[in-house]
């Protein structure tokens, strides 16, 4: 993937897992099938938090992690496959039938995308989790618990477009928002 052709739409600052949580589920009004939402970012930076919620707002299941079995699928208004590639260094995605789910319309999410060495290059959303710079001056003993920054970018015509909207869109309380 060519960094250079990313577009870079938002960046939002959560404080709680719930507002993650939201976050995520306003996504689902936004998401179509064939899109990949690749998703990066260090353990316990609230990927599979944000993927709960999208997943609810789809009306499927409960998502968990996938981190044992690799894939899950979840059916809803949109059938979604949920890859995370933790545990592998690499894959072409072949193995794992990740471009299959694309083709057969399935929404496909995928956590530690970056184990992924031949991601596509259009009807993508990056969403990159990190913790939240905290101003040690402002805060003596900074709590680095609750607050995570999540930076959106998109690869395409249609899946910049749906991720303006939904970047438009957002009306997470407590959440601060940054439009590019
Ligand atoms: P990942 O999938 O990136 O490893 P998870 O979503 O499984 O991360 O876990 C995130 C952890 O961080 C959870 O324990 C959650 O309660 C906690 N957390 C604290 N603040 C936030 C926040 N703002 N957004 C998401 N999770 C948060
Ligand atoms: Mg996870």
């Amino acid at each position: 993937m060519t960094s250079a052709s990313k577009r870079h739409i938002l960046d939002i600052v959560t404080c709680s897992p719930e507002q993650t949580y939201m976050l995520g589920k306003e996504a689902s009004r936004f998401v179509y099938g064939g899109l990949c939402i690749m998703l990066n970012g260090d353990l316990g930076s609230g990927k599979t938090t944000f993927v709960k919620g999208l997943v609810c707002g789809l009306d499927g299941d409960e998502a968990k992690s996938p981190s044992f079995n690799l894939v899950n699928e979840y059916a809803g208004r949109i059938n979604v496959a949920h890859a995370d590639l933790y545990r592998l260094k690499v894959t072409d995605g072949y193995d794992l039938g990740l471009y299959d789910y694309l083709n057969y319309g399935y929404l496909l999410i995928v956590e530690w995308c970056d184990r992924w060495i031949c991601p596509p290059s259009s009807d993508v959303w990056c969403l990159s989790f990190g913790l939240f710079d905290v101003d040690v001056e402002e805060d003596f003993l900074p709590d680095l618990g609750n607050k995570r920054k999540i930076t959106f970018t998109c690869l395409g015509d249609k899946a910049c477009k749906s991720l303006a909207m939904y970047a438009e869109s957002i009306d997470v309380e407590g959440a601060k928002k940054c439009l590019y």
